[in-house]
């Protein structure tokens, strides 16, 4: 039998005014009243299962990155995450100490990705993610979230998109690439505000904020690919949705109406979401059916699955290919979300003939350790997410890879990190990036 962490004094605090002032706020029947408000209203049969079903076998421990990393430590287990929080709390009847409740939020927000590998391995599929989860939704009915993932969600609550953009500067940077890409394809254009268009290309706001080149590449390949899109000039723009991280269920569903209005809106008949895992999640997945949509109102898919489509259908053909070995990252929300491992590789491997695989792979995929809303609890928790993916550099170390290609923007976040820090002679790439610079370019102005 696996053994089971209490939270103790030795537990790793790490200072956090969002955390430290919430819990200053706090009393103990304040705690009371949101745990029974939120588990008698917000819970199931699922939670009652996955509570009264754990038989302390500790399998899911080995399928961890923070307990493979910490040489399986048991209080970096998914269950020792359980043990030290949320049954500690039901057990208690929600009697437990604002220091106890903050300690277990810090745990929920910055020591588990929600990447749900460890339900893999839980031989009666204990979804640890979901349970960390509700952690963190009692987390946010008590003032108790880390500051840095906090202050996103109130910028996009505010104003629509999670960094502060202003309509003029979103829309600047758009005419701004359609202009930068005059020397390069004369002809091209990004639409904004078509109406009628056969699709709406979503993005996250770093975009417009520090990797516009990525809206160009995006914009070149819909030209070469003669796609009929466009994007909104108003709010909506933005998929990111940290609310969903925090447990803010009321901002995620409205930021998502948000996003599905306005493609309403321009009356497109499908949305491509860019290369981001938890945008896509939050519409394909969470959000829609927090707005008790069975399904998504309008047809939503990830860009590794229209980059397939492209490619597949000879809209896109290949220009050029790159010799060095390259491999695959597969992202946990679109490959365990969605299921694209398959596609992401037909379209990698179309580039990238000399291709190798991480060991494990596909579902089975560790995790880069900044999904889940880790890596945006921002600079307080850097090392705790570094550390805890010592075994994230080895797999991508044995590969002997010199390019990893990652369609994520958040694996993008935590994988810069660890090439940086356990320093891997490797570049990281998007695969937009591989295609936008090897696909032919047959509307290009020819060169020389
Ligand atoms: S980080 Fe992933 S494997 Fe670890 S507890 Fe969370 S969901 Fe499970
Ligand atoms: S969560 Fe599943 S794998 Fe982990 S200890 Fe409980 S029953 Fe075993």
């Amino acid at each position: 039998m696996h053994k089971v962490p209490t939270l103790t004094k030795d537990f790793r605090k790490i200072e956090d005014i969002g955390l430290d002032g919430g819990a200053a706020k706090l009393d103990e029947k304040k705690i009371q009243q949101v745990v029974k408000q939120v588990l008698d209203n917000e819970t199931s049969a699922r939670f009652e299962a996955y509570m009264d079903t754990c038989v302390h076998c500790g399998l899911c421990a080995d399928a961890c990155h923070y307990c493979l990393s910490h040489d399986g430590d048991p209080s970096y287990s998914p269950v020792g995450k359980m043990s030290q929080t949320i049954w500690e709390i039901v057990k208690r009847k929600g009697k437990v100490s604002p220091e106890f409740m903050r300690n277990a939020v810090q745990i929920a927000h910055t020591e588990c990705n929600l990447c749900r590998r460890c339900m893999h391995y839980c031989p009666i599929g204990i979804d640890v993610a979901y349970m960390m989860t509700i952690v963190r939704r009692l987390g946010h009915k008590l003032g108790l979230t880390p500051q840095y993932i906090q202050d996103t969600c109130h910028s996009h609550s505010a104003t629509g998109n999670q960094m502060w953009v202003k309509d003029d500067e979103w829309i600047d940077s758009l005419f701004w690439q359609e202009e930068e890409a005059r020397d390069e394809f004369p002809e091209m254009r990004i639409p904004v505000e078509k109406e009628g268009a056969e699709m709406m290309y979503s993005v996250i706001a770093p975009e417009p904020k520090f990797r516009t080149h990525l809206i160009y590449q995006a914009a070149a390949i819909m030209h070469e690919a003669r796609v009929d899109w466009t994007m909104p000039a108003t709010p909506g723009w933005d998929n990111s949705d940290m609310a969903m991280f925090t447990g803010d269920n009321e901002t995620m569903g409205r930021l998502k109406r948000m996003h599905y209005e306005t493609a309403h809106r321009l009356r497109v008949k499908r949305i491509v979401m860019g290369e981001c895992g938890h945008a896509f999640r939050s519409v394909y997945d969470v959000g829609n059916r927090w707005l008790a949509w069975r399904d998504t109102p309008i047809e939503m898919v990830h860009g590794v699955q229209f980059y397939w489509e492209m490619l597949t259908s000879g809209r896109i053909k290949v220009g050029s290919q790159i010799e060095d070995l390259v491999t695959f990252h597969d992202p946990c929300n679109i490959v365990r979300g969605r299921g694209l491992e398959e596609k992401g590789r037909e379209v990698a491997k179309a580039f990238c003939p000399n291709f190798v695989e991480m060991t494990p792979n596909r579902e089975h995929n560790i995790c880069c350790c900044a999904g889940g809303g880790v890596i945006n609890c921002g600079p307080p928790f850097k090392k705790t997410r570094i550390e805890g993916n010592s075994v994230k550099a080895e797999q991508l170390r044995a590969t002997g890879a010199k390019i990893v290609i990652a369609p994520c923007h958040n694996c993008h976040g935590g994988l810069e990190d660890i090439i940086h820090h356990y320093k891997l002679d490797m570049k990281l790439m998007f695969l937009g990036d591989i295609i936008y610079e090897h696909m032919q370019k047959t509307r290009a102005i020819e060169e020389g």
